[in-house]
């Protein structure tokens, strides 16, 4: 079935799969099923709705409204959003039904979801499990010893980074998994002492490595299995190949730079994979990881039966259109950061050890709830006011023929009702609006800047010696100007004292800035169709046409690598 996209009024097909799926998932309430209607947004700008409700990257300093300890959050001074510390928010100080209302028939749901949201007391940050010497760790769990990690669970001494899981001492990574002493690498996987690395398996130690699998100790390569010793894809002996890295001092930040200069030129002679991925059975998409059944995703890791999934790992099954994460995450529709053994969530954002819930916006450990925000442990409430299960059982079906009527019922909260600037979401990144173009739509925009550190002295990046062996002494009472936007940031003790023994430079860029250049070098998480070089057949490839990376469809691909 074709359909046209009610925001960018482009085509986008509608399958019989996907209405079976919208059928199998459609909930039943007094034995009466309330379908969920095909979307009416093409799968680009469903993203887009998910991803612009989360600020992942713009942390404030404030403080808990009830303990007044200091704290960071998402939630800039002037939202006037109230928030709690983590202990505060789970305490029993507070009531969330406190904030409970009567659902109005006179007005649209999302208008007044929105003030619920925005008035009862949200987490300062977004925090699972058991965290240790985390304090500025945000969609975090059970992690160690970490500092500004996001998306990021299982880890120890990791900093700076996004899409981090059970890794250990990782710096400055993007989606890297089971990794420990990696900096700077992209999609890596089970990887160990990489440096300035991207899409390589069970390799390391080793730098500037790209598609390499198997590979220990080698330098600037790309595309080679099982390899040791090899410099440029050259085969060297042991002696030779210590003697050309004792060459590259990668403590010295010209060095680095021009390393990673010499990778690019490298990678345009490469052959590439139209997509990424490793152990899949019937999967389109890129950046899969042991994954079945799941089609146009991206990034996703042990998924069964999904679509239109981003960043969807560690576990889930009959899932369609989520933006993270997973962690054993069930029969869903249109979620953005759900998980850990939730199932049966529709139109939420935020919720943890859930289930059966609509349009839920941060709530953990929660069952059958309508509308509800900032909640934990409840049951059949709607809009944070408690009902008996009869009387929600009543109500529901009464609250989506409503918005039936409105033209809320399935659809995701708009973009018009997002809490933070739009520039300050994770939408920003993939689908960059400007400024005049957000407020037109009456898209929320915000040009709010937290002050910068109190410091002894600012250093401008260009001013910092080469080499880390030449760092200031007084590095940790100073800021570091970004040599790019002008920010200031800070070095901490853990992260000078891994740079130090890892032999690598002090970072030029603020770690913002640092996760946008990551992010900008990988791939969209779109698909084009392009032709094999090889073969010319025809393949969907991550790679759009205009790019200059050569790309073969696998079969050809695997006779280059073996
Ligand atoms: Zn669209
Ligand atoms: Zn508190
Ligand atoms: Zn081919």
């Amino acid at each position: 079935m074709e359909q046209t996209c009610a925001n960018c009024q482009l085509s986008f097909e509608i399958e019989d799969e996907d209405i079976a799926f919208y059928d199998k998932v459609s909930p039943v309430l007094n034995k009466k099923k309330y379908p969920i209607p095909p979307p009416t947004h093409c799968p680009d700008c469903r993203e887009q709705r998910r991803l612009a409700v989360n600020n992942e990257q713009f942390l404030y300093p404030s403080a808990c409204d009830l303990c007044k300890e200091k704290t960071l959050t998402e939630h800039p001074p002037h939202a006037k959003q109230p928030i709690y510390c983590r202990n505060c928010w789970h305490g029993d100080k507070w009531d969330p039904r406190d904030y409970g209302r009567d659902f109005d028939f006179t007005r649209p749901f999302f208008d007044q979801w929105k003030e619920l949201k925005r008035s009862s007391p949200s987490p300062a940050l977004s925090i699972q499990g058991t965290v240790e010497n985390c304090d500025y760790v945000h969609l975090t769990g059970d992690c160690k010893n970490c500092y500004l990690i996001m998306h990021a669970d299982h880890n120890e001494d990791c900093y700076y980074g996004y899409g981090v899981k059970k890794c250990k001492s990782c710096v400055d990574v993007f989606n890297n998994f089971y990794c420990e002493l990696n900096y700077d690498c992209i999609d890596c996987h089970s990887c160990y002492g990489l440096v300035g690395s991207r899409d390589c398996i069970n390799s390391g130690p080793g730098a500037f490595l790209r598609d390499c699998v198997g590979c220990k100790d080698c330098f600037l390569c790309t595309g080679l299995r099982n390899k040791e010793y090899c410099f440029e894809n050259e085969q060297l002996t042991q002696e030779e190949y210590r003697a050309k890295c004792a060459m590259a001092d990668l403590g010295s930040f010209d060095i680095y730079k021009r390393c990673k200069a010499r990778l690019r030129e490298l990678e345009l002679s490469h052959t590439f994979k139209a997509f990424q991925g490793h152990n899949l059975e019937n999967c389109t998409g890129s950046q899969l990881y042991n994954c079945k059944n799941v089609q146009r995703s991206f990034d996703c890791d042990e998924v069964e039966n999904g679509k239109f999934l981003y960043q969807i790992v560690l576990g889930a099954k009959d899932v369609y259109d989520a933006y993270q994460y997973g962690n054993n995450f069930q029969m869903s529709y249109e979620n953005s950061i759900c998980g850990l053994n939730g199932y049966n969530c529709y139109f939420c954002h935020e919720t943890h050890y859930s289930n059966a819930l609509f349009y839920g916006w941060y709530m953990e450990s929660c069952k059958n709830c309508f509308g509800c925000a900032n909640m934990h442990h409840m049951r059949y409430c709607i809009l944070n006011k408690q009902y008996t299960k009869e009387e929600y059982e009543e109500l529901v079906p009464r609250i989506i023929e409503h918005m039936q009527g409105t033209g809320e019922w399935g659809e995701f909260l708009p973009l018009t009702h997002i809490l933070h600037g739009y520039n300050k979401t994770t939408a920003n990144l993939h689908y960059p609006l400007a400024k005049e173009e957000a407020q037109a739509k009456g898209i929320p925009w915000d040009d709010y800047e937290p002050p910068s550190p109190e410091v002894k002295r600012v250093i401008p990046a260009a001013e910092l010696p080469d080499n880390i062996a030449d760092a200031p002494e007084d590095i940790m009472s100073c800021a570091i100007a970004c040599e790019l936007t002008g920010k200031l940031f800070i070095v901490t003790a853990a992260e000078l004292k891994f740079y130090q023994m890892q032999k690598l430079p002090l970072p030029r860029r603020h770690w913002n800035q640092r996760h946008e250049d990551r992010f900008h070098a990988r791939n969209p998480r779109r698909l084009w169709e392009r032709t094999c070089a090889t073969c010319a057949q025809t393949v969907q490839s991550s790679f759009s046409p205009e790019r200059p990376e050569i790309v073969l469809c696998e079969d050809c691909y695997l006779k280059t690598v073996y």
